[in-house]
């Protein structure tokens, strides 16, 4: 063993067959070039159901600085990722995405930020190239949302393409959520960050994984792990209603006394029901959303499991 500092390269892909050996070109180029540092490339299979794995196998077998772990299914990639880090050995943990959107010729950069003391050194995307405008307009104010009911910082504009120092890989393992939103994670742990800035390419090869219903949801797991503002604003709106409702209550009282008894009020008393009813199922849905939530996390399920390491079958959760 040589005392030189081992960087992992960890990449989570399903259905990727079009683009890994292209990434693996790119990242040999990268470690050859980069002689002072040992490289680990950790594929993450997640469930893909093309010759993703055959093709990691065929990587293994020419070059032995690549490992492959083989999830027993899709579980997305928040949970590849996290496969990821408990399988990681390197001192650092670069994460990258398997379709070369991420630049790898950027990691040598990242290393050097990461040599002068930062922990968590992630890149930020300059442009979405190949994003539509919908896409681009949705993150935005997903984001704003985000931002403004949370008291930690998240960052714009960057996927988890970053460098993490060993510690903050630790520091990530720790938690097991299984509906995880790994973005904020890494805000949360906090440690020493450093941002870099990329032009994002599009895709290589292949088509994205992710529709709108995946970044709906990935949307309400974010919200919903990192805040319960959405039951304090149900509780206010209900509030706001109530009073409302009160002072028309109050009104029609009055206006009873005054008028006597007026039948016609077929339309106002729909209108009311209608919005009222309206109202509480949204809230119940907000209720609903946090309830399973801890429905889910207090079942303590193990969040996956291995087919296989390498070459070897695991048996057991880490
Ligand atoms: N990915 C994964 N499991 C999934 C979906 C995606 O491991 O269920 C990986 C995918 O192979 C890629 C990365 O996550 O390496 C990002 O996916 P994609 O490029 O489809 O997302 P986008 O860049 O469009 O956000
Ligand atoms: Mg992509």
């Amino acid at each position: 063993m040589d005392d030189k500092k081992l960087i992992t390269i960890l990449v989570p892909a399903y259905n990727e067959e079009a683009v890994l050996d292209m990434l693996y070109e790119r990242l040999a180029t990268l470690m050859n070039s980069m002689t002072n540092y040992n490289f680990e490339i950790l594929f993450i299979n997640d469930g893909s159901k093309d010759n993703t794995l055959s093709i990691m196998k065929n990587l293994r077998a020419i070059d032995n600085r690549v490992c492959y772990l083989n999830l027993s299914r899709n579980y997305g990639k928040e949970i590849a990722m996290i496969a990821g880090l408990d399988y990681s050995k390197g001192d650092a943990v670069v994460i990258i995405d398997a379709d070369l959107q991420d630049p790898p010729e950027l990691i040598p950069q990242m290393i050097q930020y990461w040599e002068q003391g930062y922990d968590d050194v992630y890149a930020k995307r300059k442009s979405r190239k190949g994003e539509t405008w919908l896409k681009k307009f949705t993150s935005k104010m997903f984001y704003k949302t985000l931002q403004s009911v949370t008291n930690i910082e998240i960052q714009k504009d960057t996927g988890d393409f970053r460098l993490l120092d060993r510690r903050c890989v630790e520091a990530l393992k720790q938690f097991r959520e299984s509906q995880r939103y790994t973005k904020g994670l890494f805000s949360w742990i906090g440690y020493n960050k450093k941002e870099i800035l990329y032009e994002r390419d599009s895709r290589a090869a292949g088509k994205t994984k992710w529709n709108y219903k995946k970044l709906i949801d990935l949307s309400i797991d974010g919200l919903t792990s990192f805040t319960t503002a959405p039951l304090r604003w149900s509780a206010i709106i209900g509030i706001l209603i109530s009073l409302a409702g009160f002072i028309y209550m109050l009104v029609i009282i009055i206006k009873t006394l005054i008028y006597g008894i007026d039948v016609p009020g077929y339309a106002s008393t729909m209108v009311v029901m209608l919005f009222l009813g309206g109202i509480q199922l949204i809230f119940l849905g907000v209720i609903g959303e946090y309830l399973g939530r801890a429905f889910y996390e207090t079942k303590n399920r193990p969040i996956y499991f291995v087919d296989t390491y390498n070459e070897e079958r695991e048996t057991n959760m880490k």
